[in-house]
């Protein structure tokens, strides 16, 4: 296979994928190769795409249809949110909150950089909410960064969407009768994750370190990588227990053992497309080995498929 071809076939499975974990419903390589970027595909699909509300446990909810998940925590002191989704969606969102409790918006806390997680940062500080991230995301969103896969270059954020309170290893809030715990992974889908932990409630949002169940997107320009990856689920499953909700970045809200499936499915990918590479073979034929054809329909029927997945695992091995 020629480069030109690979990377035309790679970028058309990634399109695909991408618009559907945020849109909500398919979009055909013709649709999506009509647009200049599928950031701006994602953007205006967001725009049709309603809210879900979805109640866990102890007043924490998750909100989907915006690009990566959201949760809403409520209670006495007002509102807390995990990740702000695409700026579009505003209206939506502020609706699905308005139902789950008229408690003013407090806080937000951004899980990393992506867009489909930042979007709607400045609208939520212009809210009266404080955003709290950890410094790398402050870091990443002052910048400009070019995302070849997304053929799009983010510009720095506005001050009012950047996080203002801002920490390295980790940190605690107390909000709503909760200590609120985040915690930074390590370098893992991207350099800047981190997870959020409701300790009464026991949930765990462990926002892009588990997409359920979904190949996941490794961000390399940002330092991700797939051992970061399943280093950040096994920090995932010591933290939680059989009783843990534990919300993904993007996908259905699930449990351990579903978790544990996920981190399973890594380390066999990793295993079965690096003995191929250690055989010398090209990327090209590697992808054209299929070493993810037990998981691919489980895992790649709906978002990243296998050849993606493929060429991000050979990346890293
Ligand atoms: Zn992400």
């Amino acid at each position: 296979m020629d480069n030109k071809k690979n990377s035309t076939i790679s970028r058309g499975h990634f399109l695909r994928s991408a618009g559907l974990i945020t849109a909500g419903f398919l979009l055909t390589p013709k649709d999506i190769f009509a647009q200049t970027s599928p950031v701006i595909t994602i953007k205006s699909a967001a725009a049709t795409t309603p809210i879900t509300v979805q109640a866990l446990r102890g007043d924490v909810h998750v909100l989907q249809g915006s690009g990566g998940n959201i949760s809403v925590f409520n209670g006495k002191d007002g509102k807390l949110m995990v990740d702000a989704g695409i700026a579009v969606s505003k209206d939506k969102i502020k609706a699905a909150m308005a139902k789950i409790g008229s408690e003013p918006l407090k806080y937000l806390i951004s899980t990393h950089w992506h867009f489909d997680h930042c979007d709607g940062n400045e609208w939520v500080h212009n809210e009266g909410a404080t955003i709290i991230g950890h410094e790398k995301t402050r870091a990443n969103l002052m910048k400009t960064i070019r995302v070849v896969d997304w053929d799009y270059t983010f510009r720095p954020m506005p001050t009012g969407a950047l996080p203002s309170v801002v920490f390295k290893d980790e940190r605690s809030l107390d909000f709503n009768g909760e200590k609120i715990h985040m915690k930074y992974y390590p370098p893992a889908h991207t350099d800047c994750d981190i997870s959020v932990y409701f300790p009464h409630a026991d949930i765990l949002h462990v926002a892009d370190t588990w997409w359920n169940p979904y190949y996941p997107f490794i961000d390399h320009n940002s330092g991700g990588s797939l051992d970061g990856m399943i280093d950040a689920c096994d920090r995932n499953l010591k933290m939680t227990t059989a009783r843990t909700i534990i919300v993904p970045g993007h996908g259905a809200v699930g449990d351990s053992s579903q978790l544990g499936e996920f981190r399973d499915m890594l380390v066999a990918v990793r295993h079965n497309v690096s003995k191929l590479k250690k055989e010398g073979r090209s990327l090209a034929d590697t992808i054209k080995a299929k070493p993810t054809a037990v998981f691919d329909h489980k895992w790649g029927e709906y978002v990243l498929d296998g050849a993606f997945f493929t060429k991000l695992v050979y990346a890293d091995v």
